[in-house]
């Protein structure tokens, strides 16, 4: 069945389910709710419910949940098909919307109220609330509770007619309003909403709420397992309830709950990340520093990347916080066997080597993947006697354990000889501008230093330019609570406008990917005529653990 892939209790559920012949196979559904883009947590639903199809060889369906006609759009229903298409996995011919069955729900409705199991409440929301009662306290009967079956049907027909303004009443489920469980005090199935719906316009002025549309949908399409998260688990009576009140014929799909995913240092919720698009704090749905799919794609990060991720945190039963560190790591493994390694400058400073022919290019074979040079290639990296090196590797008072260039020092160039600084000329605000250096194939040896850094570089008049992007965690508060201005972290995104590209890369298309040698992987967004435009997809390494430590 799934021997090769790691267990977890959902799956045990499945075997258990298909060993007893409860099910004689396997399906399940997407349901998202189309008032947002997809983030990383959907991603791990997306994995979950499309990998279980996939493993079990059953079927997997793509449902979106439009019973809101308030907040749904269609921008997020082309947006939400095209992130689970690009995550890998494929609905074939089974996208449904449960505003398809709204006329089903509607006589599903009617069948409850017919069988006295649901009935028309006019209470105000004011009232509902008084009568619910509390977790303490039992709730209080409603004083339409009792009316007749007829009385509620003639009710319900002129609500859907039109007859009654938003808030007049409601078609509430007729259950316990002592049960301990406040989804099952008398729940709301059907209220009246004098909007117009993104597929069926302005037909309907009733709409039904999310749990009663919810198990009936997964009922229509024969789902078995219905997978959804944990804060589900107290409605799962009622998705049973409402299912055996309309006489479902067997078997009936399976509420399965587990925990959703809360990664740190970010948001999780639509409607927070919503917020930070409408509010401009970010630059869109796709900003590269949002957890959304969209966004990690313009970022650079592969499909892959994320099932990686999705399969390494698994699903379990008890809500928890995963460290970004893991969704970094996961791009990083997939990454790394994958892309070519490359240097590029991103803050330069001029190196003018004095004892260098004027004209003089040195070509230098150098292999795109060190480990298996034979695997990628090789391309010449051109040593002039201009170069560009990384501000980063200079300093004019090196500090206790600084192994790159100083005055006086030396440092060897990636693939190449050594240089050492003669003198660093200064602009007028005393930062350093030009490094007079001289070059030597083989180290001096320099009296005092030990041990020669390696520093990237690249020659300054061939280079490509570039727009390099440099993303950070949005939020400095490992669990943001939302207090944007507070929390956010000031320096997730760093420009470097002036950043240069060794030549060899001339042919690089948009949409490939490079390590630069020390500074990350990054991500070919556009060209632009201003310089090529590279998002960094990830770092090296986990710059952040250090701080933690501290
Ligand atoms: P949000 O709070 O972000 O709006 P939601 O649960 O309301 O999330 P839906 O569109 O209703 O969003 O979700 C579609 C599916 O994705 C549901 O089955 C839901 O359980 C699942 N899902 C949503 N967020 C997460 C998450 N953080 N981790 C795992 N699954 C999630
Ligand atoms: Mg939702």
């Amino acid at each position: 069945m799934s021997e090769d892939r790691p267990t977890n209790f959902i799956r045990a559920l499945v075997d258990e389910d298909l060993a007893s012949g409860r099910y004689a196979q396997v399906t399940t559904r997407f349901p998202p709710e189309p008032n947002g883009y997809l983030h990383i947590g959907h991603a791990k639903s997306v994995c979950l419910n499309f990998g279980l199809a996939r493993d079990y060889k059953g079927f997997c369906n793509l449902r979106f949940d439009d019973t809101n006609p308030v907040k749904e759009d269609v921008e997020y229903v082309d947006s939400i098909q095209e992130d689970v298409k690009w995550l890998g996995f494929s609905w074939d011919d089974r996208l449904y919307y449960a505003s398809d069955y709204f006329e089903r729900l509607y006589q599903c409705a009617e069948e409850l109220i017919k069988k006295g199991h649901a009935y028309v409440c006019q209470l105000s929301p004011e009232e509902v609330r008084q009568y619910r009662g509390t977790l303490t306290e039992p709730g209080r009967d409603s004083p339409y509770r009792d009316r007749p079956w007829e009385e509620s049907l003639e009710l319900f027909r002129q609500m859907r007619a039109g007859q009654f303004a938003e808030g007049e009443m409601f078609l509430r489920a007729k259950i316990d309003m002592a049960s301990p469980n406040l989804n099952m005090r008398d729940p709301a199935l059907f209220r009246i909403r004098k909007a117009t719906h993104h597929r069926t316009g302005d037909q309907w002025l009733i709409y039904p709420m999310y749990d009663f549309a919810h198990c009936v949908s997964d009922a229509i399409e024969g789902v078995t397992f219905s997978i959804c998260t944990l804060e589900f688990e107290d409605h799962r009576p009622l998705y049973d309830w409402a299912l055996e009140k309309l006489d479902w014929p067997e078997p009936r799909p399976r509420q399965i709950e587990f925990a959703r995913l809360n990664l740190e240092a970010t948001l999780m919720s639509k409607r927070k990340l919503l917020l930070l698009v409408k509010e401009k704090y970010v630059d869109g749905w796709d900003d590269p520093r949002l957890p959304t799919i969209a966004a990690l794609r313009r970022r650079g990060v592969t499909p892959e990347a994320i099932r990686l991720f999705c399969e390494r945190i698994g699903v379990a039963k008890k809500d928890s916080w995963i460290e970004l560190e893991w969704l970094e790591k996961a791009i990083r493994d997939d990454l790394n066997p994958k892309v070519r390694r490359a240097m590029a400058v991103l803050d330069p400073l001029t190196v003018t080597i004095v004892n260098w022919p004027d004209d003089e290019v040195k070509l230098i074979s150098a292999p795109y993947f060190p480990d298996e040079p034979e695997r990628m290639g090789f391309r010449d990296l051109r040593l002039t006697k201009n170069i560009f090196i990384e501000r980063e590797d200079f300093s004019l008072d090196p500090p206790a354990g600084f192994f790159r260039l100083a005055p006086g020092r030396e440092v060897r160039l990636r693939w190449s000889g050594y240089i050492q600084c003669l003198e660093a000329k200064l602009d007028g605000e005393g930062r350093p501008k030009e490094l007079i250096c001289s070059y030597s194939d083989e180290p001096k040896g320099l009296t005092g230093q030990k041990r020669p850094g390696i520093i990237h570089w690249v020659p300054a008049a061939s280079s490509i330019k570039v727009e390099a992007r440099l993303y950070d965690r949005l939020f400095l508060n490992p669990r943001p609570t939302g207090d944007l201005e507070k929390e956010m972290n000031p320096n997730s995104l760093v420009v470097r406008p002036n950043g240069h590209l060794e030549p060899a890369l001339f042919d690089l298309k948009v949409g490939e990917r490079l390590q630069f040698e020390r500074l990350g992987y990054f991500y070919l967004e556009k060209k632009s005529e201003s310089g090529w435009i590279f998002n960094r997809v990830v770092t090296l390494k986990d710059s952040w653990a250090k701080v933690k430590k501290k």
